[in-house]
């Protein structure tokens, strides 16, 4: 099919720290849709970033979640659908050139998040052209010995900004890239449910601090300026749920999760049951 390049959507935002946020090394690798250690040090400068494929890594998975498409034992989904809304924003692997011809190319692109001008700036974060890392101890105890393991781990400290940038592409497919422009939804979708999720509506829980100006203080020696947002532990009995409407709109919102089976058919139960032959006998060759 032929298409023609019409224009470029530009969307510009800043994510800020609200916690320290921990830096991963380069060879840690990065699932895609994982986030848990989503900010790297650039070899040259040495200044932390986030990488744009760690973004839309995050991006993509939620689409994949929103469209229907985690299937299986949870691999990237990929398709030689030319109408697949993931595949036709987000790319879709090499090995499916024809589908590419058929699609055109991938829409989004996600940009390195850098530091922000105002952090770069900013003595507290960037001294004498050094970014100010800070360390926080993480304990991991050794399971037989009971010996701790601690381990630095290095992080940017809460309040610094990076700025991050999609540049969207509108291709006229016979359409005059009307499908382009009804899919950024799904764009404006994923973002939303990053806000949702990493940012957290649900407060502060596990190593992450939602800030609130309304809130708890934080410590007394840090004054007034820090409050944050206490776990909202109702939540934990919750599952975050997007949905896109027919009209192409969409929404999150927060639905009770399901009850945990009562009856104890846990893999380690019924796998022990059955390797003591309490469920099967094996008989002959089965
Ligand atoms: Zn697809």
């Amino acid at each position: 099919m032929a298409y023609q390049f019409e224009a470029h959507i530009m969307i510009t935002g800043q994510i800020t720290c609200l916690s320290g946020l921990h830096i991963g090394g380069t060879e840690e690798g990065y699932e895609i849709g994982g986030m848990d250690n989503p900010v790297i040090k650039d070899k040259i400068s040495n200044y932390p970033y986030i990488p744009g494929s760690s973004l839309k890594g995050k991006m993509r998975s939620m689409t994949e979640w929103i469209q229907g498409k985690v299937k299986g034992r949870g691999e990237v989904h990929t398709c030689a659908d030319p109408q697949c809304k993931v595949c036709r924003i987000f790319g879709t692997s090499a090995a499916e050139q024809h589908r590419e011809e058929a699609a055109g190319p991938t829409r989004l692109l996600v940009r390195d998040a850098h530091l922000a001008q105002e952090t770069l700036n900013d003595e507290r974060y960037v001294s004498a052209g050094v970014f100010q890392t800070e360390t926080k101890t993480e304990n991991s105890l050794n399971r037989i010995t009971s010996v701790a393991n601690p381990r630095p781990m290095e992080r940017v400290p809460r309040g610094a900004k990076f700025d991050f940038e999609l540049v969207y592409g509108v291709y006229d497919m016979g359409d005059r890239g009307r499908a382009d422009i009804e899919n950024l939804a799904e764009v404006a979708a994923a973002l939303d449910m990053l806000q949702a999720s990493v940012l957290g509506g649900g407060g502060s829980r596990g190593s992450y601090m939602v800030m609130d100006a309304k809130g708890e203080p934080v410590l007394d020696m840090l004054g007034d300026e820090w409050r944050y947002k206490p776990e909202n532990s109702e939540l934990r009995e919750a599952v975050l749920e997007t949905v896109i409407q027919k009209d192409g709109a969409f929404t999150s919102s927060w639905k009770k999760r399901r009850p945990l089976p009562e009856e104890e058919s846990w893999f380690e139960n019924v796998w022990g049951k059955y390797m003591k032959g309490e469920i099967f006998e094996q008989e002959g060759n089965i």
